[in-house]
């Protein structure tokens, strides 16, 4: 006798979501409620129809991917000195495999990540709202991907940049540096307008162009 196997009935995957009129679609970044005053970024990886909510439970709930932000890393395991830590972006997050399914409502607004050359390339920046990001987290593991170690380096101290920090360009090789390791402030940084960093700066010069004594 033939056996008939039932195929499990396939469930329609949603891809958007509409809550309190704003339409949110899979794969978008957003940030969500996490306490009173904190929140969280991540990203809306699946739409779960089944609700979940006690009080509303026609909502359905949300699976998401979180991406954790640099309080949320452990330095320690990581082998990131306490001075480095300046190097690490207040608006820099960090992608993980960390995934919960929590309630829609949690939601509070969308959320751009943008990788650190896009991001530091944009002219207007909400920085509530825009993030960027340049290494995945194992929160198991405890391990970045790349390494801090391995991340691209800026300025004679050979330190990977904080977009949140001010730096200054050289007008020769067009290096980003921190003022501090040019001996300047940030204030003096600011009123620069011709700038040679160390490796570019040449003695100067007199009218024929001789070395001056
Ligand atoms: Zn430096
Ligand atoms: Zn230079």
């Amino acid at each position: 006798m033939q056996q008939k196997i039932a195929q499990p009935a396939k469930k329609k995957q949603y891809k958007k979501i509409c809550f309190k009129d704003i339409m949110y679609e899979t794969g978008e970044t957003l940030i969500f409620r996490e306490t009173e005053s904190t929140t969280v970024v991540g990203k809306l990886v699946k739409i779960i129809p089944e609700g979940g909510n006690p009080a509303h439970p026609k909502w359905p709930m949300i699976e998401v991917q979180w991406y954790y932000k640099k309080q949320d890393l452990d330095f320690k395991k990581l082998g990131v000195s306490d001075e480095d830590q300046i190097h690490f972006g207040d608006n820099e997050v960090f992608p993980t495999n960390h995934h919960d399914k929590i309630y829609v409502d949690c939601i509070q607004e969308k959320c751009k990540v943008y990788g650190i050359n896009e991001y530091d390339k944009l002219e207007t920046i909400d920085a509530k709202t825009t993030f960027f990001s340049r290494a995945h987290y194992n929160p198991l593991q405890k391990i970045l991907v790349p390494a801090f170690k391995d991340w691209e380096q800026f300025c004679v101290c050979q330190k990977p940049l904080n977009p949140n920090n001010l730096y200054i360009k050289c007008d020769m090789c067009q290096q980003w540096n921190h003022p501090r390791c040019m001996g300047m402030n940030d204030e003096e940084a600011h009123q620069t307008e011709e700038f040679y960093c160390n490796r570019c700066r040449k003695p100067p010069q007199d009218e024929k162009g001789n070395p001056s004594q």
